[in-house]
């Protein structure tokens, strides 16, 4: 598959790297927090991943699980439109976003990337800063207050990645959306993945979500060669299929443990907050 450009292109599904690291993550949660949506038509849910530590939001409830308590969708929408009115035009908003610093702390061994869950990415400064000088355009960072007793943990920092691709429909049998609150279906068993839309691909930046499945973090090839050549740990890559809108290539089927995890249950809450 090739760009604009002509030149071929490789994303990867970046994940923790649990073989060798299975003994350390980050427990915690950010600041600020929207609450989850009632919808008639769709039961009550919220996304996992709409996470911006760098943008504060101190009218919003802290975060906690009372906080994001699902609301009817009618308040939501109230509360959402408020706040986009003081945040990026760019900020994609919905049920469950967070916001603000991240608190928590440290379990186990500080690797070059730290992980609370698939979606939540911290990294080491100084693995940050060599992927920088190797090219790689990294989103913002974010100092997070972390507690443990591991050697390292003042040197994590957490990244902004921003949901910026989306998946090419064309490669669904029957997407759907609810016309109420939005919610996306991409209507494939769950032993296959969607592809991502090639010319949804940021050019900015190497490292994004996919706009209706959050929880996916994705880079590109330039960001995976570069944390191989420099050894960084605690990172796997999957690859991940990309297609141009109306061609219909055949799905490939990937093991469940691989699955892009689901938008979150509103019962079951982030850890200590
Ligand atoms: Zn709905």
């Amino acid at each position: 598959m090739l760009n604009k450009r002509g030149n071929e292109v490789r994303v990867y599904r970046l994940l923790p790297d649990a073989h060798k690291w299975p003994l350390s993550w980050i427990e915690g949660c950010h600041a600020w927090t929207l609450p989850g949506v009632r919808c008639p038509l769709c039961d009550s849910w919220g996304e996992v991943a709409l996470e911006y530590p760098a943008l504060k939001t101190p009218h919003l409830k802290r975060s906690s699980r009372s906080a994001r308590w699902p609301v009817s969708l009618d308040e939501f929408k109230e509360m959402e439109s408020a706040l986009a009115k003081q945040l990026p035009s760019s900020t994609k908003l919905g049920p469950g976003a967070e916001f603000g610093p991240f608190t928590g702390k440290v379990v186990g061994r500080v690797a070059d990337f730290m992980w609370k869950s698939d979606w939540t990415l911290f990294v080491r400064r100084d693995a940050y800063a060599a992927l920088e000088h190797k090219g790689v355009r990294l989103p913002v960072s974010v100092a997070p207050s972390l507690k443990g007793r591991s050697n390292g943990i003042a040197e994590l920092v957490e990244l902004q990645i921003e949901a910026l691709a989306v998946w090419n429909v064309s490669s669904l049998k029957r997407p759907s959306t609810c016309q109420l609150c939005g919610f996306f279906r991409n209507g494939l068993p769950d032993s296959q993945t969607p592809h991502i839309l090639l010319s949804s691909i940021p050019s900015h930046v190497d490292l994004f979500r996919i706009e209706q499945a959050t929880g996916t973090i994705v880079c590109t090839d330039r960001f995976a060669k570069a944390a191989k050549t420099l050894g960084l740990s605690n990172v796997a890559f999957k690859p991940m299929a990309q297609s141009e809108s109306n061609w219909m290539p055949a799905l490939p089927a990937i093991s469940k443990v691989n699955l892009a995890p689901k938008r979150r249950s509103l019962a079951a809450n982030s850890v200590g907050c």
